[in-house]
């Protein structure tokens, strides 16, 4: 076998890098595509606080859009933080999960299963958008305590 010149070898490993490159950009671009297109979210707490129950946060695609703004997918390293708060974003059958804290937007591409562990994006959380879900949280859970406080006065 004849010895590939150096050149052939660096158009390889670029070509490489490219491609690489295109996969990754192609996933973000497909990711928040389809939050954007989500008819639905839906907010889970990971500790069990017995009275809040999975919660629909947002009920159509109008707000969903509303909710993400300019929203961009920013890459980050992972942080070793605890999240309590999951948005659900559900488009039809197809949903996916997204792990949040006050700095980070983690997504859930494939979710853990038969013993594999999951696999997880890590993107910045913008303060903008971290707002505008505490802002909604905190909506509904005085809503919910209203509600408790009334099913208590029989
Ligand atoms: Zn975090």
């Amino acid at each position: 076998m004849k010895k590939m010149p150096f050149t052939t070898l660096l158009i390889v490993a670029l070509l490489i890098g490219v491609i690489t490159l295109l996969v990754f950009s192609n996933q973000k671009r497909s990711l928040l595509k389809f939050m954007q297109e989500a008819d639905t979210i839906q907010y889970k707490c990971s500790v069990s606080r017995a009275s809040i129950p999975n919660k629909t946060l947002l009920e159509n695609n109008e707000q969903v859009r509303k909710f993400l703004g300019d929203f961009k997918l920013v890459s980050k390293e992972a942080c070793k933080c605890a999240h309590m708060d999951m948005l659900i974003f559900h488009k039809g059958k197809e949903s996916l999960m997204v792990s949040i804290c006050d700095h980070c937007f983690d997504i859930i591409v494939t979710p853990a299963q038969n013993g594999q562990h999951s696999v997880v994006e890590h993107y910045k959380m913008p303060d903008k958008l971290y707002q505008r879900f505490k802002a909604f949280q905190v909506d509904w859970e005085s809503q919910q305590q209203n509600a408790d406080n009334n099913s208590t006065n029989f």
